[in-house]
């Protein structure tokens, strides 16, 4: 399939689940046109299914649909065998009426099942197309085609945007309600706040207690057990202090292992270049000799 086709029935069936309900796995309704076209045709009708809902589908056939087609006789045995692949949708029809009949009984004026409809019926669709949201498929010369949605179905979308946009005098009322209800409580909350201490405050405050009491400290005593932050500085300093001579230590033995490896690898290198000169020397020996 085109990447732009197969991206308007991604769009077309997201607009069905989103607009009115919709989910995988989609129920397909296939009527016995469809099924005997398909199998004319070689289609793998689940599998395209799959492809042209964009999602999983379930492909259903009704009980009547079945009954037409039994009546193909042993020229149709073969769209039996496919069909009975399919899930059995009961149609509560005692006596089997026409498929197409059928399938509008099962639809209904709303759709409320949500059926995908697969149809060859130019009639059928037609008659399909003045219920909202009713997802029609055909196939047209072995490609299989979902239908653009109906008029009855966009507007059907509109209005129930429209709905949701403008909502009627009983829903404002308990939505205003509902608002003067949640109203309330914030501002007995409200109330009850300042009673308590800032606790941004406190926080702010504490750190400068803490630095007047170790200068104090440091100034007076110096060493004293209340005061751990000003302990912890004190070790810190120390640290310092101890850290540097460390360092000093570590620097001075890295520099004296430097300068072991230095002179390693000046003689290894002054070896290496003797070796070398070695082997230079002697071709040219030869040459010259
Ligand atoms: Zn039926």
């Amino acid at each position: 399939m085109r990447q732009k086709r197969a991206k308007a029935y991604k769009k077309l069936m997201n607009l069905y689940t989103l607009s009115f309900g919709f989910r995988q796995p989609y129920q397909v309704l296939i009527d016995a046109t469809f099924c005997e076209n398909g199998t004319q045709q070689k289609i793998e009708i689940e599998r395209m299914l799959d492809i042209v809902l964009q999602g999983k589908g379930k492909p259903m056939i009704t009980q009547c649909c079945m009954v037409e087609l039994y009546k193909l006789g042993p020229m149709g045995q073969s769209t039996v065998d496919v069909a009975k692949g399919f899930e059995r949708r009961k149609c509560n029809h005692r006596e089997a009426i026409p498929g197409e009949e059928c399938v509008l009984s099962v639809v209904g004026p709303t759709n409320k099942h949500r059926y995908v409809i697969a149809t060859q019926s130019s009639e059928l669709r037609t008659k399909l197309r003045d219920v909202p949201a009713v997802p029609v498929i055909h196939v047209n010369r072995s490609v299989m085609v979902l239908e653009p949605p109906s008029h009855t179905t966009l507007k059907a979308k509109a209005d129930a945007e429209a709905q949701s946009l403008n909502p009627k005098a009983p829903e404002v009322a308990s939505l205003k309600s509902a608002s003067t209800q949640d109203a309330t409580p914030p501002e007995s909350k409200k109330r009850k706040g300042p009673k308590a201490p800032n606790p941004l405050s406190m926080k702010k405050k504490k750190p400068k207690v803490i630095e007047s009491g170790t200068n104090v400290e440091r100034s007076k005593k110096g060493s004293d057990e209340s005061g751990d932050v000003g302990a912890k500085r004190t070790r810190v300093d120390e640290d310092g202090e101890g850290g540097r001579g460390v360092g000093e230590i570590i620097e001075g033995e890295r520099s004296g292992r430097k300068r072991k490896r230095r002179r390693k690898g000046a003689q290894a290198g002054d070896d290496a270049g003797e070796d070398g000169g070695g082997v230079e020397q002697s071709p040219m020996a030869s040459v010259n000799s």
